[in-house]
């Protein structure tokens, strides 16, 4: 897969106002602020996809896949969660906590039973901000009272919680705010497609939308076949499991496909936390 250089953002995850393309930031008062803090943003977001904070060699000896849920709507638990322990699998859900049991035009987001669920059942949750605001409109200590408030509402529903994977809220990144995620997250995961392999971003972990009106069957395979042959890591990123997904969700059929064809490769199936285990970062 191509790492994308045109150096315009990557395809932004996520439906409506809170779920979307984030608003051009507020405070411009003028057409030419405007565009400066646009072009600010998408400089930012650049760079922190270009240059690394924290890179470590992957050192797992067999390939990983890795199921990610952003948001994340209730069927992700009740229908996604079912269907990777069907296949001996857990997933990771990154959960924006001030969203938490919030109705939107296009699902439920689960509530915090559910993540109190998913973590007794042997899932991974991760940190996606209180707020579910783009990183780079967020300066240094706004962003860091917000991770805070993110990490203490899911430590209160999870006590044993400790060491937490991020995921940038609509994928988009900015080089300070990445600077500042590699110490407050032990792993950061962005929406740039590919499969890591070789030597690994940790505050910039690729990841492939697994989504019904953007991935082929064969896209899928020959995915699989290409996380083999580079011993990396492929990293799946969706949001609602249903037989008519939203443009951000997967069918359980193409979550099937991706399982068993991960499956039959041999490929091991990890929550984020794990495969950061066997590729060995700290
Ligand atoms: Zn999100």
């Amino acid at each position: 897969m191509s790492d994308g250089d045109s150096g315009s953002p990557e395809p932004i995850a996520g439906p409506a106002t809170r779920f979307g393309r984030p608003p051009a930031k507020q405070a411009a008062n003028s057409n030419g602020d405007a565009i400066i803090d646009r072009f600010g943003a998408h400089l930012g977001h650049a760079l922190a996809r270009r240059l690394p904070v924290r890179s470590i060699a992957l050192g797992n000896e067999r390939p990983i896949v890795s199921f990610t849920f952003d948001d994340f709507p209730a069927s992700a638990h009740e229908v996604g969660a079912g269907l990777l322990e069907a296949h001996g699998a857990r997933g990771t859900y990154f959960t924006a906590t001030g969203m938490l049991g919030e109705a939107n035009p296009l699902w439920t987001v689960a509530g915090p039973d559910a993540v109190v669920d998913l973590y007794a059942r042997g899932h991974e949750i991760g940190l996606h901000t209180h707020s579910h605001r783009a990183v780079f409109d967020m300066a240094r200590r706004e962003f860091e009272a917000d991770i805070a408030a993110n990490r203490a509402a899911l430590r209160r529903l999870i006590p044993g919680l400790t060491r937490e994977t991020f995921a940038y809220p609509y994928g988009f990144a900015g080089y300070a705010r990445k600077r500042q995620l590699s110490r407050l997250a032990r792993a950061s995961r962005s929406v740039q497609p590919g499969v890591n392999a070789g030597r690994l971003d940790l505050d910039f972990v690729k990841a492939v939308e697994l989504i019904d009106c953007g991935l082929t069957t064969a896209a899928l395979e020959r995915l699989l076949d290409e996380v083999v042959a580079r011993r990396g890591w492929l990293v799946f990123l969706t949001h609602d499991i249903a037989a008519e997904p939203t443009r951000f969700g997967a069918s359980p059929d193409l979550v099937t496909a991706a399982l068993e064809g991960a499956r039959r490769r041999g490929i091991d199936i990890l929550p984020m936390c794990d495969a950061l285990d066997r590729i060995g970062a700290a």
